[in-house]
C-alpha cells in the first residue's frame, strides 16, 4: 500500500487551516493538523470530515440537464456532456446580455467565510466582472459588510488582522472562533494562557466566554448601547489614548454648532481650502487648518482641544464650534452604566469593570462578527464599538489590530473589470449608494424585484456558484417564485441542494480536495500572510508553500519550507511572481540578480510592504470617504508603524 502526506490547507472555511492529507492508493482517507504550518495547529471536525464530503454518495458526478418543466416534481434530469452543459450555459449568457445588457444577468455566489469558495472566489468573481455584471448576490450584507466595511467607513480600513502574539487584552464580540474560525480560536487561547485578559461579549457562554475575565451576557441587537456605555465610561474616568485621538482621528476638528457640519478653512476664511478642516489650540487659543491632502496641520500646534467649545471668527461673523471628540463624548456620557444595565441586561459595575479592563491591560486587540452583524442596526454598532476601540489607542500599534504585509501579487478580480457605468447599476446601488452594491454584491431581495417585476430592470438569467438561495437568504416563497421565472437558472454545486433542484442545468463542482489549491497569504499573523501556497502536484492538493515576496526571508531566492516529494526532503520551489511578463504564478526561471522585475521592484518598485500599504491605505480612504459629517472617525491616514505624528509637520 502506498502512502502520501500531502502538505496543503483546508478551504472550508475561513480559517484556512494548514493541513496534511493523507492519502492511501489514491484515496483520500484522513486530513491532519498541520502544526508547522501558521494556521495549522488543529482542526475541527469539518475539516476532519473532508474524506467524508469526498467519497459521499449524494455528490453530482456529471452535468444534469432538466427535461420537465420547472413545478414538476420529478425534473426528469438526464446526464449531459460537459461541453454541452457549458456550451448551452454560455449561448444563454450571451443571449440575455446581447437583448438586455450584461446586468440582465445576475450571479449568486456563496460564502467564502464557510465554505470551499475560500480559494475559488476571485476565479469567479473575475469572470462575472469580465462578463459584465454588477450583481452578485453574495451575503455579504448579512456576515461580512459591516466588519469590513463600517470599519472602513470609521478607520479607513478593515479590521485589521488582532496582534494575539503581542497584545494585553482581547476582546470578541459576537464572535465565537472555536466554531468559525478556528485558527483565531488557537492564538487566542495561546494569548489567555501567556496571561492576557480576555472580554467576551456575547448572549451565550459558548467557546472561549468559559475563560473570559469579563463575559458580558448582552441582550441581543443592544451592542450598540454597551459600546457607547462603555465608551462613556472611559472618557468620564480620563481613560483614552488622548495623543492617539489628537493624532490620528478627526476628533480635534471643530464642528459648527450652527450647521453640525465640519468648520472648513473656507468658513475661516473665504480664500481658504474648502476640503481642509480645522482644530483649535488649546496652548495658543487660535485656530489652526488641518490640510487632508498632505494629512498635516499647516502651522504648529501643541495641543488640539478635544473638550469643551469656542468661538471662532469668520468672515460671515462669529460661530460657535466643538471638537467632533467632544459631541462624540456627550453621546456617550448620555448612556451612563445604571442607563445601560436597563438596555442592554449587563450590570453597570460590568460595564465599569470591563471598561478599567479595556484600559489597563492595553494593548487591547479586538474582533466581531456574526453575532453583532446579523442586526438591522449592524452598521451603526460597529461604528460604535470602531470609536470605543480607538479610545485605546490600539489601531494600527503593536498588540492591538494590526495590518499585516501582504504579497505583492496580481489582483485577479480588481473591481475595475468592471466600468464605472456597469458598476452603478447593481440592484439597489441607487438605494444604498455607500452599501455592498458598490462591490457589485446586491441582496437577493433586489434581485427577486427585479425578475417578479422588472424594477429597476429586468433580470433574466442566473447562475449560481454553491450559493443554496433558498436556505441561505430569507423569504423562500418568494426565492422560489422569482426564480422559477428565469428563462435560464444554472447551478454549480457539489450536492443537488433544494436550489440546484430548480435548476434548467446542473454542474458538479470539485471538492477542495480534488483540484489544486492555490493561496496567497493565510491571514492569523504575519508569518502566516507571508506564505504562498502553489500548485505543485497533480493530484488533489498537492501544493508547495513558500514564503513571498516581502517576507523575512531572502529574496529573491524563496525557498520552501513544506516539501513537494512524498518522500519529505526539503525542496526548492519556484519562488511567486507577478512579473506580468512572466508566467502568472510561476517566476520565468531567472534567478537573483538577472530578473530585471525583481531588480527594479526592490529599488522602489511596488515590492514594499509598507510603500504598498501606505498608498493602498490612502486609496481605500479616499474610496470610502463620505461626505464630510459631524461624525468622529478615527480617519487614520497613515501607517502609525512607519510614519511620524501628523502634528510633527
Ligand atoms: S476551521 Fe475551517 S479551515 Fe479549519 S479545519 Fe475547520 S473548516 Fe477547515
Amino acid at each position: 500500500m502506498s502512502t502520501e502526506r500531502i502538505p496543503g490547507f483546508c478551504a472550508l472555511c475561513r480559517s484556512r487551516c494548514g493541513c496534511i492529507s493523507v492519502v492511501e492508493d489514491g484515496r483520500l482517507v484522513a486530513v491532519e493538523p498541520d502544526p508547522t504550518h501558521p494556521t495549522g495547529k488543529s482542526l475541527c471536525v469539518k475539516g476532519r470530515a473532508a474524506p467524508e464530503l469526498v467519497y459521499s454518495p449524494d455528490r453530482l458526478l456529471h452535468p444534469l440537464r432538466r427535461t420537465r418543466p420547472k413545478g414538476e416534481p420529478d425534473a426528469g434530469w438526464v446526464r449531459i456532456s460537459w461541453e454541452e452543459a457549458l456550451d448551452w450555459t454560455a449561448e444563454q449568457m450571451r443571449t440575455v446580455a446581447a437583448r438586455h445588457g450584461p446586468e440582465a444577468v445576475a450571479f449568486a455566489v456563496t460564502t467564502a467565510a464557510g465554505t470551499a469558495m475560500s480559494d475559488g472566489l476571485a476565479w469567479v468573481e473575475r469572470l462575472i466582472r469580465l462578463f459584465g455584471s454588477p450583481n452578485i448576490i453574495y451575503a455579504a450584507e448579512l456576515c461580512g459588510w459591516h466588519r469590513d466595511f463600517a470599519t472602513a467607513y470609521t478607520f479607513g480600513t478593515d479590521i485589521g488582522t488582532p496582534d494575539f502574539a503581542r497584545t494585553g487584552c482581547l476582546l470578541l464580540w459576537g464572535h465565537n472562533p472555536s466554531t468559525s474560525f478556528l485558527a483565531q480560536a488557537t492564538a487566542a487561547a495561546e494569548a489567555k494562557s501567556r496571561g492576557a485578559a480576555l472580554i467576551v461579549v456575547d448572549p451565550r457562554r459558548a467557546g472561549l466566554a468559559n475563560r473570559a475575565d469579563q463575559w458580558l451576557r448582552v441582550r441581543p441587537g443592544t451592542d450598540g448601547a454597551l459600546a457607547l456605555g462603555l465608551a462613556g465610561v472611559m472618557i468620564a474616568e480620563g481613560w483614552y489614548d488622548r495623543e492617539f485621538i489628537g493624532d490620528w482621528s478627526t476628533g480635534p476638528f471643530l464642528v459648527r454648532d450652527d450647521t453640525d457640519r465640519f468648520l472648513t478653512a473656507t468658513d475661516l476664511a473665504g480664500d481658504g481650502a474648502p476640503e481642509n478642516y480645522v482644530a483649535w489650540d488649546r496652548v495658543s487659543a487660535r485656530p489652526v487648518v488641518y490640510a487632508r491632502r498632505t494629512a498635516a496641520f499647516v502651522g504648529p500646534i501643541s495641543e488640539p482641544l478635544l473638550r469643551g467649545s469656542v468661538t471662532c471668527a469668520t468672515p460671515a461673523g462669529s460661530v460657535a464650534c466643538r471638537p467632533a471628540f467632544d459631541r462624540f463624548a456627550e453621546l456617550c456620557l448620555a448612556y451612563p452604566p445604571t442607563r445601560v444595565e436597563r438596555i442592554t441586561g449587563v450590570p453597570a459595575a460590568q460595564v465599569v469593570e470591563t471598561a478599567r479592563l479595556l484600559w489597563e491591560r492595553r494593548p487591547v486587540a479586538y474582533f466581531h462578527w456574526t453575532g453583532l452583524e446579523q442586526h438591522t442596526n449592524a452598521t451603526q454598532t460597529v461604528r460604535a464599538i470602531s470609536l470605543l476601540y480607538a479610545l485605546t489607542g490600539s489601531f494600527d500599534a503593536p498588540g492591538g489590530n494590526i495590518r499585516l504585509s501582504r504579497p505583492s501579487v496580481n489582483d485577479l478580480a480588481p473591481l475595475a473589470l468592471l466600468p464605472d457605468a456597469q458598476r452603478q447599476k447593481a440592484l439597489g446601488y441607487a438605494e444604498r449608494p455607500l452599501g455592498p452594491g458598490r462591490q457589485g454584491w446586491v441582496t437577493a431581495r433586489d434581485v427577486y424585484r427585479a425578475i417578479l417585476s422588472g424594477e429597476p430592470y429586468p433580470v433574466r438569467g442566473l447562475l449560481g456558484f454553491g450559493s443554496n438561495l433558498l436556505l441561505s437568504q430569507p423569504d423562500t416563497e418568494t426565492a422560489r417564485a422569482a426564480l422559477a421565472q428565469l428563462e435560464f437558472l444554472v447551478y454549480a454545486d457539489l450536492f443537488l441542494t433544494p436550489t440546484a433542484a430548480l435548476a434548467d442545468v446542473v454542474l458538479p463542482v470539485a471538492s477542495a480536495w480534488e483540484r489544486q489549491g492555490l493561496r496567497v497569504g493565510f491571514g492569523l499573523s504575519q508569518d502566516g500572510e507571508v506564505l504562498g501556497q502553489v500548485p505543485g502536484r497533480s493530484w488533489r492538493r498537492g501544493a508547495r508553500r513558500v514564503r513571498t515576496p516581502g517576507s523575512s526571508a531572502s529574496w529573491p531566492g524563496a525557498w520552501a519550507w513544506a516539501s513537494s516529494s512524498s518522500a519529505g526532503t526539503r525542496t526548492p520551489a519556484t519562488a511567486m511572481c507577478s512579473n506580468p511578463r512572466g508566467s502568472r504564478w510561476r517566476s520565468c526561471g531567472q534567478s537573483g540578480g538577472a530578473c530585471a522585475y525583481r531588480s527594479s521592484r526592490a529599488t522602489g518598485g511596488t515590492r514594499s510592504w509598507p510603500g504598498t500599504a501606505r498608498r493602498a491605505s490612502r486609496r481605500q480612504a479616499a474610496a470610502w470617504r463620505s461626505t464630510p459629517s459631524a461624525s468622529w472617525s478615527t480617519g487614520r491616514r497613515r501607517s502609525r508603524s512607519t510614519s511620524s505624528r501628523r502634528r510633527a509637520r
